[in-house]
């Protein structure tokens, strides 16, 4: 069976998303959600998506009468994903979510409250949870190869161009860099490491306050503890430029990926050699792993459920307060 997505939000990422889907095997685009009339002609053209199935942000809960749609997937701004995803929902549509998430742990957990009682589905668009490199690395680690891991790396970073962008718009981001970028150093901790984190310390830097206002962090360092006495250290960067970098030691071996979570090639190498998983479309390959998820019960290796994003912001929120108060936060992830 074919997972049938209506795509929301026509940005960038979108676009993106949209054109590796051409090659998917097991999801298809068949409906959009976008504000500008313009946009859903054009994409409606290209995708072969018809008349019947493009709507606006003032009427997408139609979509509930459309037979042809089985999952929203929500790629707007930040702070717009819980409403939009809480109406995808009660419209009793699946619904995929871009990260992060939500901008905060309450906005999140109304989001799996609102899914669970509309008997819907909610997943996360953690592409890197289907990267063949990193599951390569992800099942030498479970397979004991790698022996007690002791530390983890994650250095996630660019810089932010054009001022007046949304992400630097504390309204529509939540937050600065840690919400977008540095949310893939917290991923991969906790999938690399394949522990959840026990407390967390953090410090940030601000060189400059006009660009990145309040409520918009420039570069965060911070530091995970781990039940079995792992340590992860980790930098979140939108003034950094080439930080695309994951470093994993256990006691017998170690990974190095860089890049290790752009669009690819991903690479990286452990005592044996280099990772050698060939490059695929990595938003090609999640649609139609998340089309078993939802369709068929598949259990994928590493879980993107809405409780994964979840837990991620409850980390995020830690690692903010840690920061304001230079003290050291006890985690303890919802279950
Ligand atoms: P973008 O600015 O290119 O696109 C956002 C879209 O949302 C635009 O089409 C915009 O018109 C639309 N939109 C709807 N309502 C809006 C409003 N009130 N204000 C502003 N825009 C509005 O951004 P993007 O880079 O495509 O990011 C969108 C989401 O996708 C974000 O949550 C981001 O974190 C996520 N993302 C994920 C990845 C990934 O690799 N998984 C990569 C890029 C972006």
């Amino acid at each position: 069976p074919m997972l049938r997505v209506a795509l929301m939000g026509l940005g960038s990422y979108a676009e993106r998303v949209a054109k590796a889907m051409q090659q998917c095997k097991h999801a298809k685009v068949t409906a959009l959600i976008s504000g500008t009339p313009s946009k859903l002609d054009k994409w409606g053209a290209t995708y072969g998506v018809p008349e019947e199935s493009r709507y606006n942000y003032q009427n997408f809960d139609r979509i509930k009468d459309n037979p042809n749609v089985d999952a929203v997937y929500v790629i707007t701004p930040n702070a717009l994903h819980r409403e939009h995803v809480i109406r995808a929902a009660k419209a009793g549509k699946h619904v995929i979510c871009e990260k992060p998430l939500a901008i905060s742990v309450q906005e999140g957990q109304d989001m799996l409250d609102a899914c669970a009682a509309a008997g819907v589905q909610l997943l996360v668009g953690y592409r890197m949870r289907f990267e063949p490199n990193t599951l390569a690395v992800v099942k030498k680690r479970m397979a004991g190869e790698f022996g007690a891991i002791r530390f983890f790396q994650g250095q996630c970073g660019f810089v932010a161009g054009d001022p007046n962008q949304w992400r630097l718009d504390k309204a529509l981001a939540g937050g600065g860099s840690l919400m977008d970028i540095g949310i893939y150093a917290i991923n991969g901790a906790r999938y690399m490491v394949g522990e959840e984190p026990i407390w967390v310390t953090a410090q940030e830097t601000k060189t400059d306050p006009v660009k990145f206002r309040e409520g918009v962090d420039e570069t965060i360092q911070f530091q995970l503890g781990f039940p079995s006495g792992a340590i992860a250290s980790c930098l979140s960067s939108y003034n950094i430029d080439f930080l695309d970098r994951y470093f994993l030691s256990g006691e017998k071996d170690f990974a190095e990926m860089q890049p290790s979570t752009g669009y690819g090639p991903i690479k990286g190498r452990t005592k044996a050699g280099d990772l050698k998983q060939p490059h695929v479309v990595h938003q090609t390959v999640q649609m139609d792993e998340m089309a078993q998820i939802l369709l068929q019960n598949k259990k994928p290796l590493l879980p993107v459920d809405g409780k994964v994003g979840l837990q991620d912001l409850q980390i995020i929120e830690a690692i903010y307060r840690a920061c304001e108060t230079g003290e050291r936060q006890t985690l303890q992830l919802r279950a």
